[in-house]
């Protein structure tokens, strides 16, 4: 699934279409209510959204979500702007098309091998929390308000309740940052601690999405699959399942 940052690209290849009409609009009827999306014909493209990992098109009077699953991708007119995602194939099929919308100036097509990919109408969001790319300072009162809890730090940075945004590649690359164990209740953590992981966040964010993706970082994707050494000294690094995801730090530097 894309993480905050892919998404952020998401959504800005579809800002592409904003100004345009709706001409036609063609789903797989597994993926959404082909209906109720026909309904959107004729009207126009006024914006885009973006919250977390979810990308909405806001058309005059709806808001129509593009959600990509594991496996999905977007093609705005013709051009994915993640060329294959790291656990996705680098190919596309015609008949993997779950939804393919033409408007006057352009088209968007959701292209998805496993057919999880979703197109919902009128979403609801309220349930997420601040977004990845809010200030530092938000991040820090927002996650402020969580501790007294005692999940682990990895998987309060999972919830989507608390940080939008943040998947299993980000959350590791913040952990590793900021020298915390993601094994660690988030509640036992100093005030020190707590400065840093949540000053890490921006940090990572912004780096991360500079290099231009959640997979940019130090323990990119090649790490992930080895016996691998940490970049910065060397220890081996460990891998264990927190909140259903594996988590990967280092035995060292990692507290
Ligand atoms: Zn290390």
């Amino acid at each position: 699934m894309p993480e905050g940052l892919e998404a952020e690209l998401y959504a800005g290849a579809a800002a592409q279409l904003v100004g345009h009409q709706i001409i036609s609009i063609d789903v797989d009827d597994r993926c959404a209510d082909s209906m109720q999306l026909a309904t959107l014909i004729g009207r126009d493209i006024i914006g885009v959204k973006r919250h977390g990992k979810r990308v909405a098109l806001v058309i005059d009077g709806a808001q129509l979500e593009l959600y990509f699953a594991m496996t999905g991708r977007l093609i705005v007119n013709g051009v994915a702007p993640i060329p294959a995602l790291e656990y996705g194939p680098s190919t596309e099929r015609k008949e993997w098309d779950r939804l393919v919308m033409t408007t006057s100036k352009g088209s968007l097509r959701v292209n998805d091998p496993r057919r999880w990919a979703r197109f919902t109408l009128d979403p609801d969001w309220s349930m997420l929390g601040i977004d990845l790319m809010a200030d530092a300072c938000d991040l820090q009162k927002a996650l402020g308000e969580h501790r007294h809890r005692t999940v682990s730090v990895k998987a309060l940075l999972l919830d989507q309740r608390v940080i939008a945004g943040l998947g299993n590649m980000l959350a590791d690359e913040i952990l590793f940052g900021s020298d915390i164990d993601p094994r660690r209740q988030f509640s036992s953590l100093t005030d020190d601690e707590f400065e840093r992981l949540s000053q890490q966040i921006s940090l990572t964010v912004s780096e991360l999405g500079a290099r231009g993706g959640s997979h940019k970082g130090a323990l990119h994707p090649g790490l992930r699959t080895a016996r691998a050494q940490c970049p910065l000294d060397g220890a081996p690094l460990q891998r264990v399942t927190l909140a259903g995801r594996t988590a990967i730090f280092c035995s060292q530097h990692q507290r």
